[in-house]
């Protein structure tokens, strides 16, 4: 399974597409069983998921081309909570559309969380752990308006372990994401950058890159990477070159 974030410049183009296709490509051989991305476009978020092969998910797109974004998130599913299905592959977004989530890893308490969010009158569509996320996000995101913020206050309900990546059509420039017991590292480009569960996800684009820590919450623009820790302290990750050839 693995996990690809992307943020470019603020003229719509294909590239978070390519990018996160190309991403998703080169993290195979870690294995999966359905595959999905979100893209934040002019006219608000687009997704597509298949169930089964990358092959499967780039017919879907051949059908049903997505408009040029600014942002993209892509992920590869390896199934815990309900079966390897279209519906269930990631991305999950919220009831208004707006919100999207990928993840990888485990909400060992979701079944509470589910339970909270049926009994508030969401309803849900799959049978994963992770659409309890994105269906938190957007109700916190209701209080503060602020993807970061609800993101910060979402981790700080959750048990398990996970890379999360979450977008918002509301901010078209902004992938944030979220890691405990799960890796997420950041790609820095120039005018734009990238966030992956493994360098592999953005290796062809760049070598330049940071680690986020556990617990850290990591907000990605085409201009800049923005860290904090879990009481939302802004901190300075460790820079590191990749040396190894695409
Ligand atoms: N637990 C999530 C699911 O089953 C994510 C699995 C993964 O790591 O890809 O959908």
């Amino acid at each position: 399974c693995g996990i690809v974030g992307y943020v470019g410049p603020a003229t719509p183009s294909n590239r978070p597409l390519d990018v996160a296709m190309e991403g998703l490509a080169r993290l195979e051989y870690r294995g999966y069983d359905s595959a999905g991305v979100a893209l934040v476009t002019p006219d608000g978020l687009a997704t597509a998921k298949r169930a089964g092969k990358l092959a499967n998910l780039r017919g879907a797109l051949e059908e049903n081309p997505l408009p040029g974004a600014t942002a993209a998130i892509g992920h590869t599913r390896w199934a815990t909570h309900g079966a390897p299905t279209d519906v269930n592959a990631h991305p999950h977004v919220s009831e208004d559309g707006r919100l999207a989530v990928i993840h990888n890893g485990i909400i060992e308490n979701f079944v509470a969380l589910k339970n909270e969010l049926l009994a508030d009158g969401v309803t849900f569509t799959s049978e994963t752990d992770t659409e309890v996320v994105a269906h938190l996000l957007a109700k916190t995101l209701n209080g503060t308006g602020d993807l970061t913020a609800a993101m910060l206050a979402v981790t700080a309900r959750l048990e398990g372990a996970f890379t999360l990546l979450a977008v918002h059509a509301d901010e078209p420039g902004t992938v944030v994401g979220a890691r405990r017991n799960s890796p997420l590292v950041v790609g820095l480009g120039e005018g734009e950058n990238f966030l992956g569960s493994d360098v592999a996800a953005f290796i062809s684009s760049t070598k330049e890159a940071m680690e986020v820590d556990q617990d850290q919450v990591v907000t990605l623009s085409a201009d800049g990477v923005r860290v904090v820790d879990a009481q939302g302290t802004e901190v300075h990750p460790r820079r590191f070159t990749v040396d190894w050839d695409a």
